[in-house]
């Protein structure tokens, strides 16, 4: 029989929950997450906004690699809607994500650092 060996990682990654881990066929680890802020920071007035507004397009976001394998994150940032100035919206962009939104710090630093 088939020992199954199992071990967990921090992710250092905040403001999200896991959802599920699929590993595909190239090792490859697609980690689905949900975002947990229920705020964000008005892009336009600066003021904090938590009127919800749904969620963007689902993002693929490369983080460190786990083992040697690559690791995409999938999120829908939610979206939150600016009362104080004509009803502008913001997605929420949490700390660990690089100005594209394509990378995590950790992994843009990994890079730099090469
Ligand atoms: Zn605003």
């Amino acid at each position: 029989m088939k020992k199954r060996t199992t071990f967990k990682i921090d992710l250092g990654l905040s403001d999200i929950k896991v959802k599920n881990m699929v590993i595909n066929t190239h090792d490859e680890y697609h980690i689905y997450v949900s975002c947990t802020a229920t705020s964000t920071q008005c892009q336009n007035c600066n003021n904090v906004i938590s009127k919800s507004h749904g969620t963007c397009k689902e993002t693929i976001i490369e983080h460190l690699p786990i083992l040697d394998n690559k690791v995409f994150i999938h999120v829908k940032w939610p979206r939150f809607v600016c009362l104080f100035c004509d009803k502008a919206t913001t997605s929420f962009h949490p700390s660990w994500l690089n100005d594209t939104g394509e990378l995590t710090r950790p992994y843009e630093n990994f890079f730099l650092n090469f």
